[in-house]
């Protein structure tokens, strides 16, 4: 690969992934997801493997429908995707957040438009930035999507 990768940032931010957590089932610890149901202004956790279902009401925003927290952090549960790196932490919410980091780390040019400290990717911490660390985290990402199944 000689291309040179550009990545430009699309502007996400870290809600733009709440919606939709996965986790390992408190009861199978296998994967599990917890999702937020709008019509039913509802979070619900359940797992595929074990049939666990737990569902409990969510506050939204009122005028954007988001909740104001990710999906996970109603429930007691840790998030499936994520891994020890270094003396950090390195974690996605979903396989969505998971190949936006995967197509930043793995760039090799970064577009930045003007910096406003806002965005998913301005606010991650500076070991994700790092072209020493990008070898190392695109094989973290790799192990990880070897969990998604
Ligand atoms: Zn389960």
């Amino acid at each position: 690969m000689n291309q040179l990768n550009r990545f430009e940032d699309e502007n996400l931010v870290m809600a733009d992934f709440f919606n939709e957590v996965l986790v390992a089932c408190p009861s199978c610890a296998k994967k599990a997801i917890a999702k937020v149901t709008f019509e039913a202004k509802k979070v619900r956790l359940f797992c595929l493997h074990c049939g666990h279902n737990k569902e409990v009401t969510a506050e939204f925003d009122k005028h954007r429908l988001l909740i104001k927290k990710p999906a996970n952090q109603f429930f007691d549960v840790e998030l499936w995707l994520k891994a020890d790196f270094k003396n950090e932490q390195f974690w996605a919410y979903n396989d969505e957040h998971l190949n936006y980091l995967e197509r930043y780390i793995s760039a090799t040019l970064r577009g930045h438009k003007e910096r406003t400290h806002f965005t998913l990717l301005e606010k991650l911490p500076k070991f994700y930035h790092e072209a020493k660390n990008r070898e190392a985290l695109l094989k973290i990402i790799a192990k990880l999507k070897s969990k998604l199944g």
